[in-house]
């Protein structure tokens, strides 16, 4: 989300002129996108706004922001600590950012702008984003859940989603400019309703975007179990370009502690919207995060989540431990789980996962699937790393590859985290 949010201050500040660099010792004006979800993230952002006084006082004319929702949370702050930040806008106000930087370039501010009144997605360039062949899309913003230990809707804001003709238009646009994949974005994304309550749904936009020709992929993120139902289900069933990956969070393995959390599901809800989404989709894989040393969690509350992680066969975890958010509901309750239980139990709980991942991985062995190519592969230049339809990296050899294109390949080995393949053929897009 902050990725996306990000390209749209890149369009705006290309719509007044300016242009991208590529590393921040040539930039005039230098942007810190901020997340508040978890304590760390927050004391990483002041460390590195820290590091960047001198690059401030290098020339004084540079201009230093900071946006998104640690921006929107601790304004005040960033600018007391800080004193050598320009501008700090919050999470619905970034549209704002290229003109005020404008402004402090002449002279102008600083600027503390955390009133929530811009618009802040109709502003879209869809010739500027970091990968050609892929697509973010925000197709509502905010959250209306009450989970305990969250701080998205008090940074966030109430949900709003975008008309769907909008995000139609949007990724027609994108698709026009030759994106192939297309992610759409939101907290709970399967709540999404267009702004027509009851009348539209995440199904009617799947449905909806089939008319885009040339999409090939097609994602949402992140999904909360308790907004699926039947309609949206068979939307996705029915999709001829629907992603095999379903990212949809379950938190906890143990009822007590989902209720605890307010999470609004039993872990037998869980299950049966699972099976429900895997008898429409049966090789839909689903990935999932997990919240270790909740308050009161005790050793049968993570022996439940292990089981569950186990059962379930997710094919990915992302596992963090509890962190108390200021003005939360759980930050009333004492974050009784000491930190290195926390980290046992985060570690167990991968572990359990990465086995699930190499087990299924390396059942795939001398199957063949689709890879988009993303670009050269991290680790070995050499190599090119692409996505399966179910997300999962695959990495090829062949030098003649290039990014966005779609090819066949074959299985030869894997890792919990990664399948190796030959070229099969070369599908040109
Ligand atoms: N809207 C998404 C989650 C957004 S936050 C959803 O409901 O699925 C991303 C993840 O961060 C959450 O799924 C949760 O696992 C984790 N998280 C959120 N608040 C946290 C906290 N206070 N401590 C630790 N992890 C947290
Ligand atoms: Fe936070 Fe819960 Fe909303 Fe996700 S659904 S953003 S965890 S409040």
């Amino acid at each position: 989300m902050n990725i996306v949010d990000s390209e749209l201050v890149l369009s705006g500040f290309q719509r007044l002129g300016f242009l991208e660099t590529r590393s921040g010792e040539d930039a005039d004006v230098l942007i810190l996108n901020t997340c508040s979800v978890r304590d760390h993230a927050e004391h990483r952002v002041f460390s590195r706004i820290g590091a960047l006084r001198s690059w401030k006082q290098d020339r004084p004319r540079r201009v230093l922001a900071v946006m998104g929702c640690m921006a929107q949370r601790e304004a005040v702050a960033i600018r007391r600590r800080m004193p050598h930040v320009d501008l700090v806008a919050g999470t619905r106000d970034f549209p704002k950012i290229p003109e005020l930087a404008r402004r402090i370039r002449a002279g102008e501010g600083p600027f503390v702008v955390v009133d929530g009144t811009a618009r802040p997605d109709v502003v879209r360039n869809p010739a500027s984003r970091p990968r050609l062949y892929q697509a973010y899309v925000s197709i509502m913003r905010g959250c209306d859940r009450p989970c305990t230990y969250c701080i998205v809707p008090t940074v966030r804001g109430r949900a709003v989603s975008r008309p769907m003709e909008e995000v139609v238009w949007e990724v027609r646009a994108l698709v026009e400019d030759g994106v192939v994949e297309v992610c759409l974005l939101g907290q709970t994304v399967n709540a999404y309703d267009g702004g027509r309550r009851g009348r539209v749904h995440l199904g009617t936009l799947i449905r909806e975007l089939e008319s885009v020709d040339g999409l090939r992929r097609l994602r949402f993120v992140t999904n909360h179990p308790q907004d699926f139902n039947e309609e949206i289900v068979a939307a996705m069933a029915e999709s001829t370009r629907l992603d095999r990956f379903l990212h949809m969070p379950i938190q906890s393995g143990s009822n007590r502690i989902l209720k605890a959390m307010r999470r609004g599901y039993t872990v037998e809800k869980y299950r049966s919207t699972v099976a429900a989404i895997r008898q429409a989709i049966p090789d839909m894989q689903i990935g999932c995060d997990w919240i270790v040393g909740y308050p009161g969690e005790v050793e049968a509350d993570h022996e439940a989540s292990l089981q569950v992680c186990e059962e379930i066969g997710f094919s990915q975890s992302f596992i963090f431990k509890y962190s108390p958010r200021p003005r939360t509901n759980a930050a009333e309750l004492v974050d009784d789980v000491p930190e290195d239980v926390k980290k046992r139990r985060n570690q167990e709980l991968l572990a359990v996962q990465e086995r699930v991942s190499r087990d299924a991985n390396r059942q795939l062995i001398g199957t063949e699937t689709d890879v988009l190519i993303e670009g050269r592969s991290k680790l070995d230049r050499d190599r090119w790393s692409g996505r399966d339809p179910a997300h999962r990296v695959v990495i090829l050899d062949d030098p003649d590859l290039a990014s966005g294109m779609i090819v066949r390949a074959k299985i030869r080995s894997a890792t919990a985290l990664t399948l190796f393949a030959d070229l099969v053929t070369e599908r040109v897009r």
